[in-house]
This record gives C-alpha cells, sequence and structure tokens, in this order.
C-alpha cells in the first residue's frame, strides 16, 4: 500500500486526472454493494482497491446476514424434516437432537466457500484488497487501519464508493449481553438453541427468525408495537404466515410495546407496557437497523450521515461530494443484498461516465420465512385505492402434481390481473420456491405480457411453476364469465 503526504494530495486533482492518484477508485466496504462496484470498475479497466477488514470480506451479508440467515433456514428444514412431515408423519425428524453445531457447521461450511468466491472474484479482475478499516482524513484519501495496527496507511482516490452497510439498531434502554439478550446479528452465535424466545420486531429479519426458531421447537414469543406484521405484503398471504407460525406454537403480541428486560443467568422476564410479562431463554432485538458511517470521518470528505447514519445520494448513487459514491445499506431502503449489489454496478459506471441504463422499477420481495414468502408488482390493497380494476386468478400447489410430491399443500399462487386489458398486475406467492417462482412472474410483468402469455404456454410437468399456469386459468375463467354477462 502506498503512502501519500498530504500536499500530493491537497494539491491532487480531481476525477479528470485520476491517473495521479493512487487508485481511480477505492471501495470501502466488500459487501454485495461494494463487491460489484469494484468488480464493474476493474472491468473498465480502473485501477481498483476495496478495504474492508479480513475477517469480513464478503461483508456483512457473508457474515452475519443474508447468507448465514439463509443457511440456517436450510439446516433447520432439513434435520428437522419439517418439509416432509406431510409424507411421514408429524413426528418425522432427520435428527432427534439438533444442536448449534450441527446447525453452525453447514452455515461455516457455506460463509468460508462464498468468501473464496469473493476473493477470487476480486483476484481475478485485479481488485487490490487492503485489510483494514478505512477512514477519510481528506474527500480523495483514506485512512486505512489494520487489526493491531496503531500506524494507518493511506490511500489516494479519484473516486470512492462507500459501501459501509448497516448494524442492528439498539434501544439505548436495553442492556444487550450478547449471551441472553442480543441483536439479530449475535443471534448465531447463541451456544445452544433456546428453549423458549421472545422476539422484538416483526419486521422482516424478526420474523424470519421466529420462524427458523419455531420450526426448531423453541417457543417463540414475537412483540411488535405496531398492529399488523409485513404490511406491505398481500394480506391473505401474511394470514397464511400467521396460521403456520401459530401451529408452530408462536404467540404474537401485537400493538405492545417492550419496556424493560431482565436477566439473570438461567433466563429473562419481558416487560411489556401492557403489564405483561413473559419468561423465556433468550430474547432478540430485531428493531431496524442504523448506517455503519459513525467511523469513516465523513467530516473530513465534506460529508454528513443521517440521525441513522445513512448517507444521501443523488439518482446516480453520488453523495453531496461529486467524486464520493454511497450503496447498499448505508443508503437505507431497500437495504438488500439484492438491490446493493446493482446500485454497486450502476455507482461505479456512473462515477466513469460510462453509460448505463437505470435499474427496472418492478423489483420482487423476498421473505424466508418457512414457508416463504415472495411478491412483484402491485398489491390489491393498492390496485384498489388507484381504481385498477382487477381480477384475482388462484392457485394452490395441493393442486399440482409436483405439490403433492413435494407434501407442500399449503402453497399458493395469487395473481392479479386487469380486467381491462388483461395485462398481469401483480403475483404473490407462498410456499415452497416462493423466492424463485416469483422471477416468472416478474419476467411477464417486466415484458409487459398478459394473463394469456400463462395460459398458452407449455410448462414442464410435473412442476411447482405450473401454479402459474391453474392460476391464469382462474382468472381468465373468471373475467371470460363476467364478459358474457356483459354480452
Ligand atoms: C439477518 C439478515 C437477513 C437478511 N436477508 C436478506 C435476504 O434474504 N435477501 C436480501 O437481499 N438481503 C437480505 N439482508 C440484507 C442484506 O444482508 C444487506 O442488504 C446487504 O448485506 C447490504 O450490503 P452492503 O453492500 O450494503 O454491505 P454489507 O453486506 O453490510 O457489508 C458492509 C461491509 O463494510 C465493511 N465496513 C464497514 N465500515 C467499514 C470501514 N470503515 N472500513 C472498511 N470496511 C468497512 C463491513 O466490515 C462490511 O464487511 C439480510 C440482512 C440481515 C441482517
Amino acid at each position: 500500500m502506498s503512502r501519500i503526504s498530504c500536499a500530493a494530495v491537497c494539491a491532487a486533482p480531481t476525477l479528470g486526472y485520476v491517473s495521479d492518484y493512487d487508485y481511480d477508485l477505492v471501495v470501502i466496504g466488500s459487501g454485495p454493494g461494494g463487491q460489484k462496484a469494484a468488480i464493474a470498475a476493474a472491468k473498465l479497466g480502473k485501477r481498483v482497491a476495496i478495504v474492508d477488514r479480513l475477517e469480513m470480506v464478503g461483508g456483512s451479508c457473508l457474515h452475519t446476514g443474508t447468507i448465514p440467515s439463509k443457511t440456517l433456514r436450510e439446516a433447520v428444514l432439513y434435520l428437522t424434516g419439517m418439509s416432509q412431515r406431510e409424507l411421514y408423519g408429524a413426528s418425522y425428524r432427520v435428527k432427534q437432537e439438533i444442536t448449534v453445531a450441527d446447525l453452525l457447521s453447514r452455515t461455516r461450511h457455506v460463509i468460508d466457500r462464498e468468501v473464496q468466491v469473493v476473493r477470487a472474484q476480486l483476484q481475478r479482475n485485479h481488485v487490490t484488497l487492503i485489510a483494514g478499516t478505512a477512514r477519510f482524513v481528506e474527500p480523495h484519501v483514506i485512512a486505512v487501519k489494520g487489526s493491531g495496527q496503531s500506524e494507518q496507511a493511506r490511500v489516494s482516490a479519484g473516486a470512492v464508493v462507500v459501501a459501509t452497510g448497516s448494524r442492528p439498531a439498539r434501544p439505548a434502554q436495553v442492556d444487550f449481553d450478547e449471551a441472553r439478550v442480543l441483536d439479530s446479528d449475535e443471534i448465531l452465535q447463541l451456544e445452544e438453541i433456546p428453549s423458549s424466545l421472545v422476539v422484538v420486531g416483526a419486521g422482516v429479519i424478526g420474523i424470519e427468525y421466529a420462524s427458523v426458531f419455531a420450526a426448531l421447537g423453541t417457543r417463540v414469543t414475537v412483540v411488535e408495537q405496531r398492529d399488523r406484521m409485513l404490511e406491505f405484503c398481500d394480506p391473505e398471504i401474511v394470514e397464511s404466515l400467521k396460521f403456520h407460525l401459530r401451529d408452530l406454537a408462536v404467540t404474537f403480541r401485537f400493538g405492545e410495546k417492550v419496556v424493560d428486560v431482565v436477566v439473570s443467568d438461567r433466563a429473562t422476564v419481558t416487560t411489556l407496557v401492557s403489564g405483561k410479562r413473559i419468561l423465556a431463554d433468550a430474547v432478540m432485538y430485531s428493531a431496524g437497523r442504523q448506517g455503519l458511517t459513525d467511523d469513516l470521518g465523513l467530516e473530513n470528505a465534506g460529508l454528513a450521515a443521517d440521525e441513522r447514519g445513512r448517507l444521501q445520494v443523488d439518482e446516480h448513487y453520488r453523495t453531496d461530494v461529486d467524486h464520493i459514491y454511497a450503496v447498499g445499506d448505508v443508503i437505507g431502503f431497500p437495504a438488500l443484498a439484492a438491490t446493493s449489489m446493482d446500485q454497486g454496478r450502476l455507482a461505479a459506471y456512473h462515477a466513469f461516465g460510462e453509460p448505463v441504463r437505470e435499474l427496472a422499477e418492478l423489483r420482487p420481495i423476498g421473505i424466508y420465512t418457512i414457508p416463504e414468502i415472495s411478491y412483484c408488482g402491485a398489491t390489491e390493497a393498492e390496485l384498489t385505492s388507484a381504481a385498477v380494476p382487477y381480477e384475482v386468478g388462484t392457485a394452490r400447489y395441493r393442486e399440482l402434481a409436483r405439490g403433492q410430491i413435494a407434501g407442500d399443500s399449503h402453497g399458493m399462487l395469487k395473481l392479479l390481473v386487469s380486467t381491462v386489458d388483461r395485462r398481469l398486475l401483480g403475483v404473490h406467492l407462498f410456499g415452497t420456491g416462493a423466492t424463485d417462482l416469483v422471477h416468472i412472474g416478474q419476467a411477464v410483468m417486466g415484458c409487459g405480457g398478459s394473463v394469456d402469455y400463462l395460459v398458452d404456454a407449455v410448462f414442464n410437468h410435473p412442476t411447482l411453476s405450473e401454479v402459474y399456469k391453474i392460476a391464469a386459468l382462474d382468472a381468465t375463467n373468471k373475467i371470460r364469465a363476467l364478459e358474457r354477462f356483459g354480452d
């Protein structure tokens, strides 16, 4: 890593003379946003470095977020035998006593492999990986402090992408002890599977973990201050999820706030504003996330974060400082790995003036609860409030041969179809493979396709994808009946 003096930095020109800097682009943070920014710039022939702590290569996505949580879910589904119980009976299990070690061995395996993939991609594209924590000392100069090093190395950059991600927000009045009172990043450090757990916050992360622990046999209580959960999803599908979770002994406490959590060496007691007290082995807080900008030295770059640590960007992911871009969780909504990757790629292209198309407006939402939820396009509530006439086509997995083979009788698809021009307006899925299947609907909608495409297309048999055909036939039959009545 090279050092440059302040004089050189102060005299350094801006983007037009990028070759005077150590790198054309320095990316801070190696999560999905940072990786894709670095690789996109490298593909443009730029000199690129990416800074992160060595043990965090791949980002929190890989170490505490998306990947471990999804791997844990997969391990739980397999070991509990849950997805096979419709076929082999309620007592079916692959392993009787599931331990944290059983779950973590799979998680560790996937993380290790994925870290290798990320490192190899960076190497292949000649992106320099600088190990340490970055901090702006000047708008174009970044100091990097490696672990255990007092000395800070400095690098200069023509452009910078900030992709530092987020951390769980922690209410000030709660004493997190890393053992019984944990945030969602720490939950993977539990030493044993709790027999009871309070989950505070029924957002996506909270409810995903609630369903995973419930599947493991933990008695879960979800406390949520709002009156409902996942209010952006189809209410019928959220009802189905709640039914399933209640069946797994999950208790919901909606419209309730936590006032206090008391911890002993054996258990916790969570007290709610209503006076209810909940005894549980552990408490997991999932109360939103905070942009990771505290230690970035933003003031040295001429930047400031908002009260939730987030950076503001324009439609090109450019901050208020021309050569500094920000992507991923650090810019807030939607704070998904899925979107962070594309934001990173686009930010790099914009930084180097590369012509680029913006992201499609139509984006899927995936919620990896057990069972999973996914949707794309409009909800019934949105269409109703916009006075858009539509018909609903519904199909259930139990009508499909593949649904029977897979032992999933509860899965379903709802298609929302315009009764004016038969275009597909929304797809809402619940059950096995929902987060994959949603892309069929997304592709049809993205290409402006109508429900007739799904009626006329031949689907492989037996597949879960056939759920589209059945729902499309349901919708078109209803539309036809109405049209006949009109005649
Ligand atoms: C439990 C959980 C489940 C999730 N599930 C999904 C899902 O199913 N699908 C989905 O799309 N998204 C999911 N997400 C969200 C997803 O993980 C994030 O949106 C994504 O990781 C954000 O990527 P990012 O590029 O902003 O950076 P991150 O992945 O947050 O990584 C940021 C990196 O920046 C580094 N960094 C921070 N500060 C500095 C510094 N000063 N110097 C150097 N490096 C620094 C950090 O060490 C970290 O490695 C989930 C999140 C959580 C917590």
